[in-house]
């Protein structure tokens, strides 16, 4: 048996692709402890880890951050070192006491690999997003928006990283931490086929599929086309977008299901025609199941739910991480991007979808490439393997 600690950041996205590999390391006998937030107790401890909430220990956010987290990359790190600082203490006492064999860390929970480092524990990185490195880092193209707020940012961030230091930290600067290299252990959730430059990786990185619920869905749909529409679950605030979808749709021969989140007050969208059903949240991976085209922000989750289920997309990222997803499913021949945000480039790019088979052929072929992918078995076999060759050395 081995003990095995996680670390991870308050997000569901970052959560839930993690939560099938604890569930199988306990199934095989393993003692997991979770680090995370109250939000995700009940589904870390339902996978049968015990969850130790660190809510008191994050920096309290404005609304203004709240918006910038995903968004503006600096007020990330900020965040990021902010919380290392807060756990010190309490989590290096802690890890001490109770001596794992290894820590398993989200990509953006850098605390976890600082404290890994700082402890001597073996450590392995989660990545919920694409695996990212020097190579894939260039294909992110950051907008002259976010490049400016970055630069701005950069004084805090560089502060911040003299006090980790301070308190024995080894962090050089801000790409040491954030970045991976071909010798750290990766458990990536997407297959070989969508990572771009797959190549650059060492073997070390494993690519075991995207971990999404396998829900049932009844009874296929009839004869109309269905479309789903979804800015995901944090910016998700865009009235003018929707109301052009409405616009878009309003007189088409199709049905509409749009999420347009918790924020967002259905009533500012005003007239709801009969072929819309608007909801603040839907369960997206039952409504994709009966989906032709999934206009969407394209966030990984998004992305890798629609393509699981070969459903065809249609582009339209809100910043860079995303963009890098989208022009990836794009390339892939899975959907295309949205060039404008009006009704007109709407409905043109969701008809270009559904008239050509080709984008549903590649969708269906990315989603072999996940179906067929190791999933939480292999996220387990890659933690223990790391465990295991830590012993024989
Ligand atoms: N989601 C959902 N219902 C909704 C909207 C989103 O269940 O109405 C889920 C979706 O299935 C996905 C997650 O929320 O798992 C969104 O994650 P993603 O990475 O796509 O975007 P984010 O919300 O992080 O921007």
């Amino acid at each position: 048996m081995s003990k095995i600690v996680f670390f991870n950041i308050p997000a569901h996205g970052h959560t839930n692709p993690t939560i099938e590999v604890v569930r199988e390391l306990v199934d095989r006998g393993n003692e997991v402890l979770y680090y995370s937030f109250n939000e995700f107790k009940d589904k870390i401890e339902g996978a049968g880890a015990k969850c130790i909430c660190c809510d008191e220990y994050l920096p309290k956010l404005r609304p203004s951050d709240e918006k910038k987290i995903g968004k503006d990359f600096s007020a990330l790190i900020e965040m990021v070192a902010d919380t290392t600082l807060a756990l010190d203490e309490k989590v290096c006492r802690e890890l001490k006491g109770f001596n794992p064999d290894c820590i398993v860390s989200d990509s953006l929970s850098f605390w976890g690999k600082l404290f890994a480092k700082k402890l001597n524990i073996p450590y392995v990185c989660s990545t919920t997003t694409f695996a990212f490195n020097e190579h894939t880092a260039k294909l992110m193209k950051k907008g002259l928006k976010e490049f400016i707020v970055m630069i701005l940012g950069m004084n805090h961030i560089n502060k911040k990283i003299k006090l980790l230091q301070n308190r024995g930290y080894d962090v050089k600067n801000i790409i040491s931490m954030i970045a991976n290299d071909n010798d750290t252990n990766t458990i990536v959730y997407t297959s070989k086929k969508f990572q771009p430059l797959v190549e650059t990786f060492s073997d070390k990185y494993s690519f075991i599929g995207p971990s999404v619920s396998k829900v049932i869905v009844e009874s296929k749909k009839i004869n109309r086309k269905l479309i789903y529409i979804s800015l995901g679950t944090v910016n998700n605030k865009n009235i003018k977008f929707y109301k052009n979808c409405i616009n878009a749709f309003e007189k088409c021969d199709v049905d509409v299901v749009m999420s347009v989140g918790n924020g967002t007050n259905i009533q500012d969208l005003g007239y709801i025609p009969n072929n819309f059903k608007v909801k603040n949240s839907v369960k997206q991976i039952i409504v994709l199941q009966k989906t032709d085209v999934f206009i969407s922000h394209c966030g990984m989750n998004s992305a890798n739910e629609s393509l699981y289920y070969g459903v065809p997309m249609v582009l339209f990222p809100q910043h860079s991480e995303q963009k890098m997803v989208a022009e990836r499913v794009a390339y892939l021949g899975a959907g295309v991007m949205l060039k404008r945000n009006k009704s007109q480039y709407i409905k043109d790019a969701v008809m270009q979808v559904i008239n050509n088979n080709e984008y549903k052929r590649n969708a269906n072929k990315i989603a072999s490439s996940f179906q067929n992918s190791e999933g939480p078995k292999g996220g387990a076999d890659a933690i223990l393997k790391v465990i295991y060759e830590s012993r024989q050395n």
